[in-house]
């Protein structure tokens, strides 16, 4: 038997970007483990890649084209050659198209890959020719880049290896254990050198002794408590004024904003102790270097973007920049400065735009034109997207012609009329960006394709070519993409090479010295170069708070967790869903730990198994995100709970403003 070892790198949706080695026994993957190119990630990775080659060979996998023989849904297939599936999707989205214009068709997209070619180069040459509708991607991120952008032009953060140096560490709306796990080594250094560290989150993903200070602010009312924060300083007259005056603009409606909550009426909205909230500013105010870990569980709400705003202000008002282990980290993916038009030549696109937050909405009720064909990729939203019960009927339209491709039958696969096989990341080419971890990575497959599995660019190439298109960008090969992929990043001196990155693996962006450094060597990448405290962005009324409606008692959560990425491996990671409950609410209840439960609200009813822990905090309730709809006795997930409405920064969606009640089965 040959072994060998391949190395590289995990491009799924995850801040760290690990780099792996990959152990191959004629070709069949027997060990992932961490490689050691990358830095930041210090030799591990997490338990979910460790097992992923169980889903390269599972029995779920998607080996070859398939049409539908049994009803939508039911996952009836059959298998055809590559040549019917190409032919039979370029002759339905023709029709579409003569029948009902190029915007009948949806591009439905996210985050399977976080690789350069994955998405946004062939594919949107093939839907911009189509005239195809336009996805907004906003189920993460879309208000914390709407704020970050427009306050400091998406500026390098903090980075990771920088927290050892911190003397005060607070980790806001993000669980490093789950998703950010080459944070912990040095939240861990920082601890033992005596850093203070605070966690600001509905449910509590460290033990007590790991940290010092626990704001279990209700979901939805982070603004409020960073308002107040900084409402406390003014009102004492301690806000850095030299910093302010020197490097920001807009702090007049900050302010004003800020007054409009003091420290009780915010503690009183976001239902915790106001002597936390004056606790964490005091610290705030007195440590340097401080810095502020955002995650992206505050922006899951109505008012995300707002918050994530507040957020980002307080380093700016406190002038909490300029030292190693200073500052703020939320997405880096902005760094390596890549320009996208230099990934693919499209034509120009200017077709309406649909936020996918909505889709079981859009699916379902008449817009002008109404969606026939449907072509999902990288993307589950059957168990990611809310809304679930909308997005099954409208998948079960009997006049949508659906194309899924897939690694494996997804609960969305299901509902294709033509399933395409894709590969996984241990099969293809990429280049990956980190957006926590600062590197650049080259992939490359560890095996041959499993069964007939094609690539993205590959896949939308040999659809254009159906089609009879000339245009350069489905002649060109996978090699030509990830040359350019290469030259596209301008982050990189002397200029990024193809060959220097096949051979060593991994770059690293050069910021004049090491690691960014916010206020030393990476200044705002603002216009002006200053912090803009009332960006455009954040709409009329910068700062306004919005307050969900109580329609039910419970606030529900679905946090990522330790078993999944999104819902990539919830097929064998999460095989039983279950909802987290604080002791006295289930009490309250007369809810047992193991015993069934029905979680419900006006959208649905989700079966679940209680478990019940003081971690979570009391009136709110959590269920794993990315489950699976067999993880469920009655076949719906967290999703069906979560209303589709749309946060008013940047249109993200709004899963922490599910509200709900549960009860005994
Ligand atoms: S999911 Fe994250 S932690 Fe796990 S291997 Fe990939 S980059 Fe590393």
């Amino acid at each position: 038997m040959s072994t060998r070892r391949h190395f590289t790198a995990c491009p799924l949706d995850c801040p760290d970007s690990c780099s792996l080695a990959v152990d191959i026994s004629d070709n069949k993957i027997t060990r992932i483990a961490a490689s050691s190119l990358n830095p930041t990630t210090q030799g591990f990775i997490c338990s979910k890649v460790s097992r992923f080659a169980n889903r390269v060979y599972a029995k779920e996998r998607i080996l070859y084209p398939m049409k539908r023989v049994g009803e939508k849904g039911e996952g009836k297939f059959k298998r055809i050659t590559w040549e019917e599936a190409v032919q039979t999707i370029c002759g339905e989205l023709r029709k579409i198209k003569e029948g009902w214009g190029g915007e009948a068709i949806l591009p439905y997209s996210y985050g399977g890959s976080n690789g350069l070619l994955a998405q946004d180069t062939v594919d949107l040459a093939f839907f911009a020719k189509l005239g195809a509708s336009r996805l907004a991607r906003t189920l993460c991120a879309a208000p914390t880049t709407e704020a970050a952008l427009g306050m400091y032009g998406k500026m390098p953060g903090t980075a990771f290896e920088d927290y050892e140096h911190a003397k005060l560490i607070v980790i806001w709306g993000a669980n490093p254990k789950a998703s950010n796990i080459h944070l912990v080594p040095y939240l861990k250094k920082a601890k033992s050198k005596g850093a203070y560290i605070v966690v600001v989150d509905p449910k509590l993903n460290f033990s007590r002794k790991e940290i010092d200070l626990h704001l279990p602010v209700y979901p939805g009312t982070d603004l409020v408590v960073a308002l107040s924060m900084i409402d406390f300083w003014y009102q004492r007259k301690i806000l850095n004024s030299k910093f302010i005056k020197r490097y920001t603009k807009g702090i007049e409606v900050l302010l004003e904003a800020a007054q409009q909550f003091p420290l009780a009426k915010a503690a009183r909205i976001a239902r915790i102790d106001p002597r936390m909230i004056e606790k964490l500013a005091k610290r705030y105010a007195l440590t340097k270097p401080a810095v502020i870990r955002i995650g992206w569980g505050l922006e899951r709400n109505r008012n995300g973007g707002q918050a994530a705003a507040a957020i980002l202000a307080l380093p700016a008002v406190m002038g909490k920049f300029g030292l190693v282990g200073s500052g703020y980290t939320l997405s880096n993916s902005s760094a390596y400065r890549v320009d996208p038009h230099a990934l693919v030549a499209a034509p120009s696109w200017n077709t309406r735009i649909i936020n996918m937050t909505r889709l079981g909405r859009v699916l379902l009720e008449e817009s002008d034109p109404p969606i026939r064909g449907l072509f999902i990729y990288n993307c589950n939203p059957v168990a990611t997207v809310p809304n679930q019960k909308a997005i099954i009927e409208g998948l079960q339209r009997q006049n949508l012609f659906t194309v899924v491709s897939e690694q494996v039958m997804t609960d969305t696969a299901k509902f294709a009329d033509i399933v395409l096989p894709a590969v996984t990341f241990l099969e293809q080419h990429e280049i990956k960006n980190g957006y926590g971890t600062y590197a650049t990575q080259y992939l490359s497959p560890a095996i041959i394709p499993v069964g007939e599995a094609k690539p993205n660019e590959e896949m939308f190439a040999l659809l254009g070519r159906t089609m009879g298109w000339q245009e350069p960008a489905f002649r060109a090969t996978t090699g030509d993409y990830l040359a350019r992929a290469v030259k596209s990043m301008a982050a990189f001196e002397p200029p990024l090479d193809l060959n220097r990155l096949r051979n060593e693996k991994i770059a690293v962006p050069d910021f004049k010295g090491g690691n960014p450094i916010p206020f030393k060597n990476v200044m705002p990448w603002t216009p002006d170069g200053k912090i803009n405290l009332t960006p455009e962005s954040l709409g009329d009324w910068p700062y306004h708070f919005s307050p969900q409606k109580q329609t039910y008692p419970l606030a529900l959560i679905s946090p990522a967790t330790e078993k999944t990425i999104n819902s990539t491996l919830a097929e064998f990671n999460l095989p039983a869903l279950y909802v987290l409950v604080h002791p006295s609410d289930a009490v309250h209840r007369g809810l047992e730990a193991g015993g069934e439960a029905l979680v419900y609200n006006d959208l649905g009813v989700v079966a679940a198994t209680v478990r019940i822990s003081d971690k979570i905090r009391q009136g709110v309730v959590a269920m794993p995100k990315g489950a699976w709809r067999k993880s469920s006795q009655n076949g719906y997930t967290s999703t069906a709970l979560v209303p589709d409405h749309v946060s008013s920064v940047g249109g993200g969606a709004c899963f922490n403003d599910a509200r709900v009640e549960v009860e005994r089965a």
